[in-house]
């Protein structure tokens, strides 16, 4: 039937036989979907009255009310991450809902150049960047989303990696594709963490991650842009030491530079 959802599974069973179980699923499939719209919905009613806060808000020039300027760089910082949290949620209802990507080439040398600009920027010189790409291939995806991936995990490395620390950002070839990935020097994720750490608002630490200005959301976005590149995310971390998080794109996503698409 086309409105319902089976999940079937073969099971061995004895010696020479196999069990078929046929579960009907339709019910979870339509929550799902209930909870995918009532968030999309939300974030999207939220957009507006936020953008009219925050527009107000920079009208007030704190020189103005000297009295008030802490409370007002408060306000205007909490409304900024509220719009974040908003437009992270709405990209991710967006994620879940779309099947494939619009398939355009991604230059990748530039594109390295830019996430190496983004980790110096938000590292104000706090840490040391290196770039280290040896494979000359472009990717093959959506431009805007995958950019917005791989940025993440700069971002994330940065922020997760005290003063002095290291952060090396690789693309490199490997038998069957490429990998791109972001090494830090930081913090770590105990191994208890580990599989959940793409779910929404999973935290290791909430009170580093609040402070640290992430919304809880950027893994969540890796995941699924990385799905619809049918790429998959790795991630080595040791506590004290650091972490690697990579993502590997097989031989379909790449483009050598100059062939035609
Ligand atoms: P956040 O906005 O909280 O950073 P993310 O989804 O990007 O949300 O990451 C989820 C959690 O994973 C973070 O709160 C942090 O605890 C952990 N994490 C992510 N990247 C790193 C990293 N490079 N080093 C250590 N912990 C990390």
């Amino acid at each position: 039937h086309p409105n319902r959802h089976i999940n079937v599974t073969l099971l061995p069973f004895g010696r020479r036989q196999r069990l078929l179980l046929a579960r009907d699923i339709s019910h979870l499939t339509r929550l799902e979907q209930i909870r995918r719209d009532f968030v999309a919905n939300v974030s999207h009613e939220l957009r507006t009255p936020l953008t009219v806060i925050h527009g107000y808000l920079e009208l007030i020039d704190p020189e103005d009310v000297p009295e008030l300027a802490p409370v007002l760089n408060e306000m205007r910082a909490q409304s900024k991450r509220m719009g974040q949290i908003v437009e992270d949620l709405l990209t991710l209802s967006r994620l879940e809902t779309q099947e494939h990507v619009q398939d355009e080439r991604v230059p990748m040398t530039p594109l390295l150049a830019t996430l190496r600009k983004e980790a110096e920027a938000l590292s104000q010189g706090r840490h040391q960047v290196t770039l280290e790409a040896t494979a000359d291939v472009d990717l093959l995806g959506s431009p805007k989303d995958l950019h917005s991936a791989l940025s993440n995990l700069v971002s994330n490395a940065v922020r997760y990696t005290p003063t002095g620390g290291r952060i090396v950002i690789r693309w490199r070839r490997t038998a069957d594709g490429a990998v791109y990935s972001v090494t830090d020097t930081g913090y770590g994720i105990p191994a208890s963490h580990l599989a959940r750490l793409t779910e929404r608002f999973y935290r290791v630490s909430s009170s580093r991650s609040r402070e640290s200005g992430g919304t809880g959301l950027g893994l969540s976005i890796v995941k699924h842009v990385l799905n619809l590149h049918q790429a998959r995310l790795d991630i080595q971390s040791e506590p004290g030491q650091g972490s690697t998080f990579s993502c590997w794109f097989n031989n379909q996503r790449l483009l050598v530079p100059g062939d035609p698409e």
